[in-house]
């Protein structure tokens, strides 16, 4: 074989959902990315949804949007973190996707007259996509990680769609299960019983994995490791340690300790072109090192229930503010604020004089939205460094004008369509979709131009003069009330050349007061933190000292 063929790692999940896998899929790809390949990821979401769009943030986790415009799930955000890189749609795909392009085939009579049914061609159409993904990636290495647990149901077909890629070119698939060993408290110790059943369910399905990661709290010892390798049919070497971590980012190096890597490489035939985790490992070291904190309050709706938690919801943010924090050479402590308290009661309020720096991210809707107002309003008088992310720009911008312009009713129309003063307005093609209930992947989705207004903060803090940022959003600043705004300090800092939209507005006369109409927590890197994000916690941090 060819070296130049592809190469196709499968990543599958065992015994429990929410081990990681979308850590484990990134840091195998950032792995042998450092060894000198191309290498890209995807993923597959077994739901029926077209994409994750229109899912609660609570019952999915983050909506992350990719530059194209694709409402993708969060793991996608971690791949592109972990490589550094940019993915598009190409990069993921649902049961819905895949069922819809099959049906649409059918309905143009693409498979003539023959009569469709799921075997084969369900897992045909999800190779078709893989290899399309491979392609425009320039992948030479593609990882892809199958949602869901083995043994289930709705990911009966991926994994068929697995199987049948190993079977056609067995020399450049290979399949890895991330499994679990639980360490019931009463027993104290862990048990590989559930992985064995993993694999063995695995196996039913015609795969065998190549190798196994075992999460745990704790790492494998010798004789767990020997009897998974005899009762899994594997060899011990192929089974490896995955321990927690404090540090997502330190997975990578875990792995490259077990060697994981080379032995992946090895099995393909092929060999590290260099090793080169070097600025990786200083990364690590600089987090670890950072002891002076700074503290981070989010102020935020989507905080519990089901599978996920508030630090689900707002992976990207959370994120891109320990990026830049360590880059500071600060230890980040993050909060989560209920905005919903703060309506409750207003003695709450004076709880955010502890915080060196305040978000209110993206949001929908008017639950906790007067919470969140309230909160604007606390930090804008008391000079705390804040940073309006899509949602909490739209609403700093309702604060401003209701108690510094004094329109005491105004709103975003999103909550009142029939308030005096419109501040917040729906965009002009977004009435028509919402007139129809089209609401799947309609609103303003990706990457636009936005164009830096000379002198300004979020200028100094980018140092270019055009950036392209990421959208998500139905509603816009009305630009009948700019020219009152600037007046008051409120002064438009980023424009939308192509359609006159404001993008970024910035408070004059207090230390850090920025709103983007965009989401910059979508393009930070562990290496490369978001500028907006350093210029914000470069100023928390000032006013901690
Ligand atoms: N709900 C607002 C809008 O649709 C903000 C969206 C967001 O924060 N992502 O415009």
């Amino acid at each position: 074989m060819t070296t130049s063929a592809k190469r196709y790692i499968f990543v599958m999940g065992g015994v429990l959902s929410g081990l990681g896998k979308g850590i484990a899929v990134s840091s195998i790809a950032r792995m042998l990315q450092s060894k000198g390949y191309r290498v890209s990821a995807m993923k597959i979401d077994p739901y029926v949804n077209v994409d994750a769009g229109t899912m609660n943030p609570t019952e999915h986790g983050e909506v992350f949007v990719t530059k194209d415009g694709l409402e993708s799930d969060q793991d996608i955000g971690n791949y592109e973190r972990f490589l550094h890189t940019e993915l598009t749609r190409d990069s993921y795909m649902t049961t819905g996707q895949v069922y819809l392009s099959v049906i649409r085939k059918e309905r143009n009579l693409e498979y003539r007259g023959k009569s469709v049914s799921p075997v084969p061609y369900i897992p045909e159409e999800v190779i078709r996509r893989i290899r399309h993904a491979s392609k425009v990636t320039r992948a030479e290495i593609m990882i892809i990680e199958i949602g869901g647990t083995v043994g289930e149901y709705e990911n009966l077909l991926f994994l068929e769609a697995a199987r049948m890629m190993h079977l056609a070119e067995p020399q450049s698939v290979q399949f890895v299960l991330v499994s679990y060993l639980p360490i019931p408290a009463k027993l104290g110790e862990m048990k590989t019983k559930p992985t064995q059943h993993a694999v063995r369910a695995l196996n039913s399905a015609g795969i065998h994995p190549d190798f196994l990661l075992c999460r745990a709290e704790r790492s494998l010892d010798m004789p767990r490791r020997e009897r998974i390798s005899v009762f899994c049919n594997m060899k011990a070497a192929d089974i490896i340690s995955a321990p927690d971590v404090d540090v997502i980012y330190q997975v990578p190096l875990n792995y490259e300790a077990e060697r994981l890597g080379e032995k992946i490489l090895h099995k393909f035939g092929l060999k590290a072109r260099r090793r080169d985790l070097a600025d990786w490992r200083k990364f690590l070291q600089q987090s670890h090192r950072s002891k002076k904190l700074v503290s981070i309050g989010i102020v935020g709706k989507y905080f519990s229930t089901g599978e996920f938690t508030l630090s689900d919801s707002y992976v990207s943010v959370i994120e891109s503010i320990k990026h830049a924090a360590w880059k500071l050479h600060r230890r980040p402590q993050i909060t989560w604020l209920d905005a919903e308290e703060f309506e409750k009661d207003k003695r709450a309020l004076s709880k955010l004089a502890k915080y060196d720096g305040v978000i209110v991210p993206g949001g929908f809707g008017s639950r906790g939205a007067e919470g969140k107002i309230s909160a604007i309003k606390y930090v804008r008088k008391h000079r705390i460094p804040y940073f309006g992310l899509c949602y909490g720009f739209q609403l700093a911008t309702v604060e401003i004008a209701r108690d510094v312009l004094k329109f005491r009713r105004a709103q975003t129309t999103e909550i009142d369509p029939r308030t005096p003063y419109p501040v917040i307005d729906m965009l002009p093609e977004q009435r028509a979709k919402m007139a129809q209930r089209d609401f799947g992947g309609t609103m303003r989705l990706g990457e636009y131009r936005c164009r830096l207004r000379p002198g300004t903060l979020t200028r100094r803090a980018y140092g270019t003069t055009q950036v392209f940022e990421r959208h998500r959003h139905r509603y816009e600043v009305n630009n009948r009330y700019r020219a009152v705004f600037e007046r008051a300090g409120f002064i438009v800092a980023g424009v939308n050349p192509e359609r006159n939209l404001i993008e970024i507005m910035e408070l004059q006369n207090h230390p850090f007061f920025i709103g983007v109409q965009f989401h910059p927590e979508f393009k930070s890197y562990p290496l490369y933190p978001h500028p907006l994000f350093l210029a914000f916690v470069r100023a928390a941090a000032a006013k901690r000292g």
